[in-house]
């Protein structure tokens, strides 16, 4: 998948376009039935483009996306609908995406409509019960997003994105929003609605230990490339990518005993309007060689578990 975004020049149409932001460049990954895929990387790194390509809600540069043997970015009517009815999306801040002027229940009906979803009756139950599976209460049916918290918002964002019974949830940064106490609350609950609804989870987040908590696999992702893919086990016991090592610096070690690479981050991050030739990490990479900085690295598979883009393994 590859995702520019053109910038123009500031003579406007004289000038045509400058240049690209290339968010997205050649990420390529799979997403198996009923996991959880953690996708990590800084702020800037594609993570969330990626995710919104995905959904159709902007246009990819280039690339394919196989849903069941058929490509997400071919779908045109009909074919779309059933799409978008079967991939939902949770954002970090489900209060702007909530009418405000709109009742929970009446926001939550909605995707019934749209995807017409039994009648007016069976709607009321279905948003009822969805909202006992996330722990609203049935007098929260008649009430306004701002007359609740975040959390109970990010619940209302999660029945929503359930209401029209998804089988891929793409959350974008679904607790970054929230306080530490109520972030573990709903990824238990995020977790429990998987299994009981057989979800597939494309998981988005910074915070790589977060991200730990939730999934089966991780991607690091930054400026734009997938830097290393692994099974979380894997990639926490045994992290290549300098990148990797220096995002797992920050996150303290359960077991004291156990010693684990502490690698701290040279310089900032590159503008992704004029990122680095060859490896784009080679800016910051404590172990940046000649190579580096020319010949961009291509994914090496590890062992059936583990991908890693470096020239330290190649
Ligand atoms: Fe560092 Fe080179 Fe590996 Fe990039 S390819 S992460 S610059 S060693
Ligand atoms: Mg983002």
């Amino acid at each position: 998948l590859k995702k520019y975004y053109p910038i123009k020049s500031p003579l406007g149409k004289l000038g045509g376009i400058k240049n690209y932001v290339k968010a997205v460049n050649d990420v390529s990954f799979q997403l198996y039935e009923g996991e959880t895929y953690g996708l990590v990387g800084e702020s800037g790194c594609g993570k969330s483009t990626t995710g919104k390509t995905l959904m159709r809600l902007t246009d990819p540069t280039e690339g394919t996306a196989i849903y069941r043997n058929q490509d997400i970015f071919q779908q045109k009517g009909k074919g779309l609908k059933k799409m978008r009815e079967e991939i939902q999306m949770v954002f970090q801040d489900p209060y702007s995406s909530l009418n405000p002027r709109k009742r929970i229940g009446n926001t939550l009906e909605e995707p019934l409509i749209i995807h017409s979803i039994g009648d007016k009756k069976d709607h009321t139950n279905k948003v009822m019960d969805i909202m006992g599976k996330v722990g609203l209460q049935a007098d929260h049916y008649y009430r306004y997003p701002h007359e609740f918290s975040g959390g109970q918002r990010q619940r209302i964002g999660l029945a929503r994105a359930l209401i029209a019974n998804p089988k891929l949830v793409i959350c974008d940064e679904p607790v970054s929003a929230l306080d530490v106490s109520i972030q573990s609350q709903i990824i238990n609950l995020m977790q429990e609605i998987q299994a009981e609804y057989q979800l597939t989870y494309l998981f988005i987040a910074h915070d790589i230990s977060v991200v730990r908590h939730i999934s089966d696999r991780i991607g690091v992702m930054y400026l734009g490339r997938m830097m290393e893919e692994a099974t979380t086990d894997e990639l926490f016991a045994n992290p290549l990518h300098p990148y990797t090592k220096a995002l797992l610096s920050s996150v303290p070690i359960p077991n004291p005993k156990r010693k684990r690479e502490k690698i701290q981050l040279k310089g900032e991050l590159p503008s992704p309007l004029d990122p680095p030739t060859g490896c784009v990490f080679h800016t910051r990479c404590p172990f940046a060689m000649d190579r580096c900085k020319q010949d961009v690295p291509t994914k090496l598979q590890v062992n059936d578990k583990h991908v890693v883009a470096c020239h330290l393994y190649d």
